[in-house]
């Protein structure tokens, strides 16, 4: 037996929604050979949150450390392809641009493109950055291919939109088939160590008792662990991230396979459109300060372009995290940790770098306040750096509405308001070596939402303009050309066979 084996045998994961059977398939993937046992405890009376269709690259590294086909999943989920998100009117109505999951041209010269994009912006000689990108003129045009290996093509990567409740019953069979024991009930009642105060059991109503050495919270917004057992507090964000109420409604398909999710600002918070194979995922997410409930819905509902398939359902959030993410002997993952609204369709990421997270520091004895410290160090990262990200949608807007002057005018956290000023100065960008938003994502955002540089990089300015200009037309006119020779993202699909 290994020493791991010795010291932390039993693990006990609460909750079976997208965050419990992603952390099951794969803590038994990756340290299934450890002697480790997981037991999985989830309630069908209590259900799922059920929302949660649109996901970021990241999901393909995840999937592939599962030994999961992609083409498989995507057939047993309803998957689309995703190659970005598209935001309409967030800037000024009428506005539209694609954050995408690729990169803007290329290089030309020492300055980076976007400072040459900028150079030749200013003198009005430069089509919207937009079109020289490939994954966003493919989307546009509702086409599809794989990333091209060969390196004639502009890079780009893609996410999925896929169905999370199928997604999370396929991962459930892959657990159980690695060894995960599943265990239906309602938990009832938590027992702890009277010494440490650390969890020993949870009991089910039939009275059986569930003991474990480390104790995974999924269970979704009620943080029955982290938060009502360990009293774990929770950072509220509503200041920066006030949106706090969501409808959600599925519409039929009508034929729109568009690769690519859909995020509209609407008067007091914005609307999802997030095309499936099924169906189309759709919601609300809103404001009650600025938006009554009923108003909200019939925003929702005049909207759909398509027949709705069930009454709009409300769901409630608080946007924020827990001051730990790991507490004791239990470690929160997905809706249990946090919620940072699905602006960015961040939290099944969040969900994979707590798991990853958490299997890199996977205590090799006992529990040590080191891993604990350096875990929560890296969320605490990961959350708010997605966060800073997310309020610049909200707050580089020139809307007239109420809410939207209040967010042009809410403090920001000191991080951010550097980083736009840096932006609209200069065309200076984040420099993350790692982390989810490049700096193509905050390019997408400030350029598409009119933060545009006054200057940049001197060495831009060094090009012969016209050299310049037959540079860009150049890009330009091979990745028109590249996006018009994929086919069509349905024909991708029947010929990979992901057809659900
Ligand atoms: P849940 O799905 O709520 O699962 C909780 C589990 O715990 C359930 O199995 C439940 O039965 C169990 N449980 C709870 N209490 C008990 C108990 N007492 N006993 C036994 N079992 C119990 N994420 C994205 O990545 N992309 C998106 O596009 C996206 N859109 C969203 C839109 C909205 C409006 C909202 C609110 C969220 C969205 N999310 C999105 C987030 C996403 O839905 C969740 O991160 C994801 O579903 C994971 O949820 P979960 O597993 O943490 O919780």
């Amino acid at each position: 037996m290994t020493e791991r084996a010795q010291a932390i045998r039993n693990v006990v994961i609460v909750g079976g929604g997208t965050a419990g059977w992603m952390t099951a398939a794969a803590l038994a993937r990756l340290l299934g050979g450890t002697g480790l046992a997981i037991t999985l405890v989830e309630s069908a009376a209590i259900g799922t949150v059920g929302v949660g269709e649109a996901t970021l690259p990241q999901i393909r590294r995840f999937n592939s450390l599962l030994g999961i086909d992609e083409r498989e999943m995507m057939a047993r989920t309803a998957a689309t392809i995703k190659l970005g998100i598209e935001f309409r009117d967030w800037g000024r109505v009428g506005d539209g641009y694609i954050h995408p999951f690729g990169r803007f041209g290329q290089e030309i010269g020492p300055a980076s493109f976007v400072d040459y994009w900028a150079r030749a912006h200013a003198r009005g000689m430069v089509a919207p950055i937009g079109q020289y990108c490939l994954p966003i003129m493919a989307a546009l045009q509702g086409r599809f291919e794989p990333p091209d290996a060969s390196g004639t093509r502009q890079p780009y990567d893609y996410a999925f939109q896929f169905d999370a409740g199928l997604y999370a019953a396929w991962l459930s069979e892959h657990a159980q088939s690695a060894g995960v024991v599943r265990r239906e009930g309602r938990i009832v009642d938590v027992a702890r160590n009277s010494e440490s105060g650390a969890i020993s059991a949870v009991s089910l109503e039939d009275g059986a008792a569930i003991r474990g050495d480390l104790f995974i919270d999924c269970s979704g917004f009620r943080a029955l662990l982290i938060g009502e057992t360990l009293e774990t507090s929770f950072e509220d964000w509503s200041n920066w991230l006030p949106c706090n109420r969501a409808f959600a409604v599925p519409c039929a398909n009508g034929g729109d396979y568009g690769p690519y999710t859909r995020a509209t600002a609407r008067a007091a918070g914005w609307q999802w459109r997030i095309p499936l194979q099924h169906r189309v995922g759709n919601g609300l997410v809103y404001c009650d300060a600025f938006w009554d409930d009923a108003d909200a819905a019939e925003a929702l509902m005049a909207n759909l372009e398509g027949e709705p398939g069930a009454e709009p359902r409300q769901l409630r959030f608080t946007t924020g995290r827990r001051s730990a993410l790991w507490r004791s002997n239990c470690v929160a993952i997905g809706l249990a940790g946090g919620f940072l609204e699905p602006l960015e369709s961040t939290s099944i990421d969040l969900i994979q770098s707590g798991i990853l997270n958490l299997v890199e520091l996977f205590p090799h004895t006992a529990i040590e306040e080191t891993d604990r410290r350096e875990y929560n160090r890296l969320m605490d990262l990961e959350f708010e750096r997605i966060r800073d990200f997310l309020v610049l949608h909200y707050v580089a807007n020139q809307r007239e509405e109420e809410f939207w002057q209040a967010m042009r005018a809410m403090p920001l956290p000191d991080s951010l308001s550097a980083r736009i000023e840096d932006f609209r100065e200069r065309a200076i960008l984040p420099d993350y070596a790692d982390g989810l938003f490049q700096p193509v994502s905050w390019i997408s955002v400030f350029l598409g939402q009119n933060v545009v540089p006054r200057r940049w990089d001197p060495r831009a300015d060094a090009m012969d303009a016209d050299e310049l200009g037959k540079r860009l037309a150049a890009i330009h006119g091979k990745i028109a050309d590249d996006a018009a020779a994929m086919p069509l993202h349905l024909d991708f699909l029947e010929r990979a066979g992901a057809r659900y």
